[in-house]
C-alpha cells in the first residue's frame, strides 16, 4: 500500500527550500521503489491570505490522513501584525496540537567539513551527532494551575505547576529508546531529580521503560550539569531524553554547537509515528525570493521522515551520504560559506544533492 507524504511549504523561504526536498524525495522514491505518493496543501501566512486561517480545515483534514508531513517554514513581517489567534505560528502550533505531536527529535549533527563554523574548537565539535528528544505537549509549559495571583498582603505572585503523568513520562521514553535503537544504541534520560519530585518520576519510569530494551544503556544526568556537559564535551552524548523546558533550553544550546542553523533539521511525531518534519530555522524573510536560502536542514528533515515515520533507513542513510558528499566537494550556500569552496545558490545545491544521490 502507498503511503502519503503532505507537503506544506509555508512562507517565506519555504516554498523554495521544499521544492528541492521534494526533488530529492522523488528521487529516492523511485531509486528505492518506496512507492510513496505526496500532495500539498497551504499552512502560515499564505494559507492566510488565501482563506483567512493559518491552518485550514482542508490542510488539517490532509494531515490526519498524512503518513508524514513536510513543513518548509511559517511566518514573516507581512503577517506580524494579525491578531495572535491568526498569525502564521497558529498554523503550526494548531497542527502540532491536532495530530497529538509529543515527541520532538532536534539532531545536534555538525559534519566535520562544517567544523570550522563552530563557536566551539574544531576538534570538540567535528563529527558531532547528537539527537535529543523532548517532551513537547507536557510539563510546565502547559501545567495547571498558572498564572499571576495578588497575595493577602498585597503582593504579587507568579506561579506554574510543573507536572507529569507516568503515561506521559512512558511514552516519550519509548520514543527515546526507538530512536537510540536507530543510532547508537544509548540513551542520557535529563532531570533534576535532586531537587524536583516530577523528575523523581521521570528517572524512575526511565528505568522501569529501559527494562523493555535491553539492547539500549540508559544512563541519567542533572540538567546542570548536562549544559555543561554539552559544551565541554558534547560527543560523549547520542540520545538525550528530557522533559520540555529542559529540552526547550540544551535542544538551542546543542544547535547552536554546530553554529548553522541551515543544517539542522527536526521532527515531530505522536504516538502512531506519524510525524511532522522541517528545518529548525524559521522563513527567513530577508532572503526569501532570492535564491541563496540553505536548502539542506529540509533535505535531511525528508532523510528523518523516511527514518523515524516511514521506516526507509537505506533511503534515509543515501541522502545523508549524498549532503556529506556535496561538502566534501567544497560547495556551500551563503550561510555556510567559507574560504575556498564554492558558493552556490539553493537550486544548485539541490542539482548538487541529486547528483550525489545518482552517482
Ligand atoms: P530565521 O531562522 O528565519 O532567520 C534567522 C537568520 O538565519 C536570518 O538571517 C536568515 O536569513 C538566516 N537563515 C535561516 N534559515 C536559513 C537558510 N535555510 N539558509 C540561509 N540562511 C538562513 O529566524 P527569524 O529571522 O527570527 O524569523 C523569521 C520568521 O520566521 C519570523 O516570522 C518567525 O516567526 C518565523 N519562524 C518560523 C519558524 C518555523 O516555521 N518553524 C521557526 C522560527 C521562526
Amino acid at each position: 500500500m502507498s503511503k502519503n507524504v503532505l507537503i506544506l511549504p509555508g512562507d517565506g523561504i519555504g516554498p523554495e527550500i521544499v521544492a528541492q526536498a521534494v526533488r530529492v524525495l522523488d528521487h529516492v522514491n523511485d531509486a528505492f521503489s518506496l512507492n510513496l505518493t505526496h500532495e500539498s496543501a497551504l499552512v502560515g501566512g499564505s494559507a492566510y491570505d488565501e482563506t483567512g486561517s493559518p491552518l485550514p480545515q482542508e490542510t488539517l483534514d490532509k494531515a490526519k490522513a498524512a503518513d508524514a508531513i513536510l513543513l518548509g517554514a511559517v511566518g514573516g513581517p507581512k503577517w506580524d501584525g494579525l491578531d495572535m489567534s491568526v498569525r502564521p505560528e497558529k498554523g503550526l502550533l494548531g497542527l502540532r496540537s491536532n495530530l497529538e505531536l509529543f515527541a520532538n527529535y532536534r539532531p545536534a549533527i555538525l559534519y566535520p567539513q562544517l567544523a570550522e563554523a563552530s563557536s566551539l574548537k574544531p576538534e570538540i565539535v567535528a563529527g558531532l551527532d547528537i539527537l535529543i528528544v523532548r517532551e513537547l505537549t507536557g510539563g510546565i509549559y502547559f501545567g495547571q494551575p498558572r498564572g499571576i495571583r495578588t497575595l493577602e498582603n498585597g503582593e504579587r505572585q507568579g506561579y506554574n505547576t510543573y507536572v507529569y503523568s507516568e503515561s506521559e513520562i512512558r511514552r516519550i521514553a519509548h520514543s527515546a529508546f526507538e530512536a537510540a535503537r536507530q543510532r547508537g544504541k544509548r540513551v542520557c534520560s535529563i532531570d533534576k531529580s535532586n531537587v524536583l519530585e516530577v523528575t523523581v518520576l521521570w528517572k524512575e519510569i526511565m528505568e522501569e521503560v529501559a527494562k523493555e530494551y535491553p539492547d539500549v544503556e540508559l544512563s541519567h544526568m542533572l540538567v546542570d550539569n548536562a549544559a555543561m556537559q554539552l559544551v565541554k564535551a558534547p560527543k560523549q552524548f547520542d540520545v538525550m531524553v528530557t522533559g520540555n523546558m529542559f529540552g526547550d533550553i540544551l535542544s538551542d544550546a546543542a544547535a547552536m554547537l554546530t553554529g548553522s542553523i541551515g543544517m539542522l533539521p527536526s521532527a515531530s511525531l505522536n504516538a502512531k509515528g506519524q510525524g511532522m518534519y522541517e528545518p529548525c530555522h524559521g522563513s527567513a524573510p530577508d532572503i526569501a525570493g532570492q535564491g541563496v536560502a540553505n536548502p539542506l536542514a529540509t533535505i535531511l528533515s525528508v532523510a528523518m521522515m523516511l527514518r523515524y515515520s516511514l521506516n526507509e533507513k537505506p533511503a534515509a542513510d543515501a541522502i545523508e551520504a549524498a549532503v556529506s558528499n556535496v561538502l566534501d566537494q567544497g560547495l556551500r550556500t551563503g550561510d555556510i560559506a567559507s574560504e575556498g569552496c564554492t558558493t552556490v545558490g539553493t537550486q544548485a545545491m539541490g542539482d548538487a544533492v541529486l547528483a550525489a544521490l545518482s552517482a
